[in-house]
């Protein structure tokens, strides 16, 4: 995602359908699409989509080095797919951007599958090794990164922390993996 310094007005013309889907604060009208406010444009080209945000000081964007919570969206065997929403204090970007994590950046211990590390839904905490080009590039190596929140995927209930890789399900018992963050924010109360 790259942001474009111009401002831009109400109904002015940002893009045209064929390049880009309308995002936050843009609507798409004969073809072409415009500006539903004052302010920004915020390009996300993985997504291929195109945002206005709000130009209330300076738009607060992940960088190289922050610590960042993230949402995963796919999980395949090498490259998990994330969306970046905030930094590590909570403190939401402006707008969603983009992010992998490929297997080698996920662990500091060896992971087989990627899909062994992260499922979809999962509430991940990374650090940005790059924010050059979109995508993100994300690092979950660190033993304080990870995973720090997960649904049962029988059950959809909130897992607790078992070990230093395992997650139990309260209310049906299923057992799952993950690569955790040091600090999973659930405890068990089984001992
Ligand atoms: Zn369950």
């Amino acid at each position: 995602m790259s942001r474009k310094e111009e401002l831009v007005l109400p109904a002015d013309k940002i893009a045209v359908i064929e390049e880009f889907f309308p995002g936050d604060g843009a609507y798409a009208l004969n073809g072409d699409i415009r500006s539903a406010r004052v302010g920004y444009k915020i390009i996300d080209s993985v997504l291929r989509k195109i945002s206005v945000i709000h130009p209330h000081g300076k738009p607060f964007i992940p960088k190289t080095g922050m610590i960042v919570l993230a949402v995963v969206n796919t999980v395949k065997e090498d490259i998990a797919f994330v969306d970046v929403l905030a930094d590590k204090d909570g403190k939401l970007f402006s707008g969603k951007y983009s992010g992998v994590v490929h297997l080698s950046q996920a662990s500091h211990t060896y992971i087989k599958n990627l899909e062994e590390a992260f499922k979809p839904g999962d509430i991940i905490i990374a650090k940005i090794l790059s924010h050059k080009t979109p995508p993100l590039q994300l690092s979950t190596k660190h033993p304080t990164l990870g995973v720090v929140a997960a649904a049962c995927s029988k059950c959809g209930e909130l897992l607790v922390r078992k070990d230093s890789t395992t997650l139990v399900c309260p209310r049906c018992g299923n057992i799952e993996k993950r690569k955790l963050a040091s600090n999973y924010m659930i405890k068990t109360r089984i001992v």
